[in-house]
């Protein structure tokens, strides 16, 4: 049997939840922004009136400013964003239950078999933008193929609110005439070494020559010029979604950076984020993972173990000492994640604590109160109101 594999792609999705509850940021350019106060903010979403401003995700907020100054901006609420996603899901599930969560906005749907349910794809796919436009006034894209790949790109093709079908017997118009850089798999460095080899087009990597793909880059070379020739045999796997197992950030840089420093920012703000849940939760977690990806999309994760913590400052420390042991300024890197996982029940954590009251714990339980402190006032007043100075303890240790 033929497979049928959508990819549902929320369109510009944080700033989209914030316009369903917020009613003045409807009809005016608006975005979702990493911190508003500071210069270093980047954006993180920006709905379509802004983007016509020319105002990208991840661009920094000073460029963004300067090209669309009445832009109202909102700091970011993932807590709401995770619920909203969710809904998403939920709706999802009412289509299919093998669903593959991509990131917090999109999802492979393995839609093999439903035709006598829903009918054809394309109908299917209108079926399902509606109820998430109609019951969360969200929009989405869907992309229709019978891999993965296939319908990671067509989601790509038609935004915001397309539906796009592309089969293997139409690549050749539909895909080939792409730039490679814009083929999903293919970071900023690979492209540059694909256009040395002459290679502009996924059509131009799908009739390169394989064998000298792999002297030039291995495996992920044939795996690249399998999928210019629309092959990608990789299944949609469910998630289960049982109980709370980790708490993960991860970001897609700007730009791929081989500055040390500036990943620093960007993995304590994903700490600051994993904390601040954490301890919403009252989980402790013992083992802190980080996640490089590499402009060529190849990645690596490195985690360390410590004891169970919800603190910022340890989350962040911990994951501060696998960065500076991991990194590389030779290799561009695309994306950090960090997650916090291994969390002790609450009988467990009881038994750490008798045997753990020697004078460390003084401190640290201030410092807990400090930050469930913090936690109530950005609950209160929005996020980015109380600040760790997070950029003044870099400079201390530079
Ligand atoms: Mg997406």
């Amino acid at each position: 049997m033929q497979r049928v594999i959508f990819l549902v792609d929320m369109n510009a999705f944080f700033i989209s939840c914030e316009m369903t509850r917020n009613q003045d940021l409807v009809g005016r350019p608006a975005a979702v922004a990493g911190d508003p106060k500071k210069r270093t903010g980047i954006i993180l979403a920006a709905n379509y009136e802004a983007r016509e401003y020319g105002v990208k995700t991840a661009m920094v907020l000073h460029e963004a400013k300067k090209l669309c100054p009445d832009m109202v901006l909102v700091p970011p609420d993932h807590g709401f964003y995770e619920s909203m996603s969710k809904r998403v899901m939920t709706i999802l599930n009412r289509y299919t239950p093998i669903i593959e969560q991509n990131s917090i906005d999109e999802a492979w749907l393995d839609m093999t078999g439903c035709e006598s349910l829903f009918g054809k794809p394309s109908k299917a796919a209108q079926g399902i933008m509606d109820s998430i436009r109609g019951e969360l006034g969200l929009w989405c894209s869907i992309g229709i193929s019978e891999n993965r790949f296939l319908a990671k790109m067509a989601s790509e093709m038609k935004k915001p609110l397309g539906i796009t079908e592309l089969w293997r017997e139409e690549i050749q118009y539909k895909l080939w005439p792409l730039p490679v850089s814009s083929m999903y798999g293919i970071g900023r460095q690979t492209a540059v070494k694909l256009k040395g080899l002459g290679i502009e087009t996924i059509g131009d990597l799908a009739v390169f020559n394989r064998q000298t793909l792999e002297e030039k880059l291995g495996k992920y070379g044939v795996q690249l010029s399998n999928l210019a020739n629309g092959l990608d045999d990789s299944q949609v796997i469910p998630h289960n979604r049982g109980e709370m197992k980790s708490i993960g950030r991860s970001t897609t840089l700007p730009e791929d950076i081989t500055d040390i420093e500036q990943a620093k920012r960007v993995l304590m703000l994903l700490c600051e984020e994993i904390g601040a849940e954490a301890r919403k939760y009252g989980k402790k977690g013992r083992t802190v993972q980080l996640t490089i990806k590499y402009g060529n999309f190849q990645s690596i994760t490195r985690q360390t173990t410590f004891k169970p913590t919800y603190l910022t400052r340890e989350i962040y420390g911990a994951g501060l000492k696998l960065l500076e042991k991991n990194w590389d300024a030779n290799k561009p890197v695309r994306l950090l994640g960090v997650s916090l996982s291994g969390f002790f029940s609450d009988c467990e954590m009881d038994q750490i604590s008798l045997f753990n009251c020697g004078g460390g714990e003084r401190g640290s339980e201030k410092e807990e109160r400090l930050e469930r402190a913090m936690d109530a006032i950005r609950r209160k007043h929005g996020y980015r109101t109380v600040g760790r100075a997070a950029l003044m303890s870099y400079k201390r240790e530079r």
